[in-house]
């Protein structure tokens, strides 16, 4: 009897603890600007501010100068508009 309460009291606390991961990790994903990718990593951390672009980071590309998105340094990084992006890259 005992030994059943424990159990379901085990349950329950998972149960608690799995939803509250999910909402978390939901509202990461919704609500934090932080990028995951390297090359938007670089471009938030030393080419992004709030004065030079408007919009949330996230409303941003980031386009390799060079063409080559293995070369992910500052100089080669520039952030624009998808529209921006697209036109560069010739496709509208
Ligand atoms: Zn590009």
């Amino acid at each position: 009897m005992e030994g059943e309460l424990i159990g379901a009291a085990i349950i329950i606390i998972a149960i608690v603890l799995i939803v509250k991961y999910i909402k978390d990790n939901r509202y990461n994903q919704t609500y934090t600007d932080k990028p995951r990718l390297t090359h938007r990593k670089v471009a938030y951390e030393f080419l992004y501010d709030r004065w030079t672009y408007s919009l949330p980071f996230k409303k941003y590309v980031v386009h390799h100068k060079d063409k080559n998105k293995l070369n992910n340094s500052v100089d080669n990084l520039q952030i624009l508009l998808p529209k921006e992006h697209s036109k560069l890259h010739g496709y509208s």
